[in-house]
């Protein structure tokens, strides 16, 4: 380290005999931020993942001294036993744990399982099996999980016994990944993720809104965040988005308006962006579910909907989207990139 700084000193009096003054100063303000950049890697574990980013993506930063964190984003997994699933599982989670910018940890963003809302109990022990066997087998990361429609259990199941099950609807999904509740807050150095619930009961099944205990939970949460935190939101379903009618390709009958508008985007829109309106450090809304990629910048946040591990549900594309995993680099100013990686 001490060669970099010396090499550094000889440019900054190279610059003072052959540039002007105001030359000059733009370099002396490059040295400070070298400074603060030689504090930023006393820290081993920061230094290793510097060292590991590939070339693109530090000069896709300004100033990578910025860099602090990496995850990556999965979402849509669908798995069930069979080759096709069980290895692209496996492979994307390979690609991950290979990846230069070294994610530390994986945001599952829902639908884990094939389906458990209309499926046998043999099933969906053998799709939960799946998932336990391929995370263990390729992966050391820790997970943030968010529930996703096919995760609830028998919502949609016409036999009456399922209801009376101890496991019934968003119990099994919480038993199966060990967790307390559906939606979560977590600190990530500079970074906050809020990991929502998109998914509440319907008579025809679910929509996707939050519900009120939810949502002023919320509203509390957000309003604990220092402003220069920033915050990650991540619902299965998008909270915004321009293409969920696209989903369904080539259907525009009423029922399919129906199903779109309850199912594929949240209906409560209006009130959360009067939410997030007054949180500017709200900077990403992450989701899946659609299984196509779009984002959209609306007013300071980014929503973008991920494409799915599983594509178009192991059978290759979906529309235009192979299957892929994002990853996803944030900086302590609050800016961030991401990748789509077709693994
Ligand atoms: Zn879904």
């Amino acid at each position: 380290m001490q060669s970099f700084v010396t090499l550094f000193d000889l440019r900054i009096f190279k610059c003072l005999v052959i540039y002007e003054n105001k030359i000059c100063f733009m370099f002396v303000v490059q040295n400070r931020q070298l400074m603060k950049r030689r504090n930023f890697l006393k820290s081993g574990a920061a230094l290793a993942t510097l060292a590991a980013l590939p070339t693109a993506l530090q000069a896709s930063k300004n100033n990578d001294s910025k860099q602090s964190l990496s995850f990556a984003m999965l979402t849509d997994v669908h798995i069930f036993p069979g080759e096709v699933p069980e290895k692209g599982f496996a492979a994307a989670l390979q690609s991950i744990a290979q990846h230069p910018a070294k994610p530390s940890f994986i945001v599952n963003g829902g639908d884990a399982i094939l389906d458990s809302l209309d499926n046998t109990e043999e099933a969906i022990a053998a799709q939960w099996q799946k998932w336990h066997q391929i995370v263990a087998q390729n992966t050391n990361l820790p997970f943030l999980h968010c529930l996703g429609n096919h995760d609830v259990y028998g919502w949609t199941n016409k036999n009456e016994a399922v209801k009376n099950r101890a496991d019934y609807g968003k119990k099994r999904f919480l038993n199966e990944l060990k967790l307390q509740q559906t939606y979560a807050h977590t600190q990530k150095g500079n970074w906050h993720f809020i990991v929502l619930d998109s998914i509440h009961p319907h008579p025809k099944g679910f929509e996707a809104r939050l519900d009120e205990n939810q949502f002023q939970w919320l509203s509390e949460t957000l309003a604990k965040i220092p402003q220069n935190e920033y915050v990650i939101l991540v619902s299965h379903v998008p909270l915004l988005s321009a293409v969920y009618r696209n989903v369904f390709e080539g259907k525009e009958s009423e029922l399919f308006t129906d199903l779109t508008d309850r199912i594929l985007a949240h209906r409560d829109v209006w009130r959360i962006k009067e939410l997030i309106s007054k949180h500017k450090n709200i900077k990403i809304c992450l989701s899946g579910h659609l299984h196509l990629q779009e984002e959209i910048k609306y007013l300071h946040t980014s929503y973008i909907n991920c494409g799915a591990v599983s594509g178009n549900w192991w059978k290759g594309a979906l529309q235009e989207f192979a299957p892929a995993y994002f990853v996803f680099n944030l900086a302590d100013d609050g800016t961030f990139n991401y990748e789509v990686v077709n693994y």
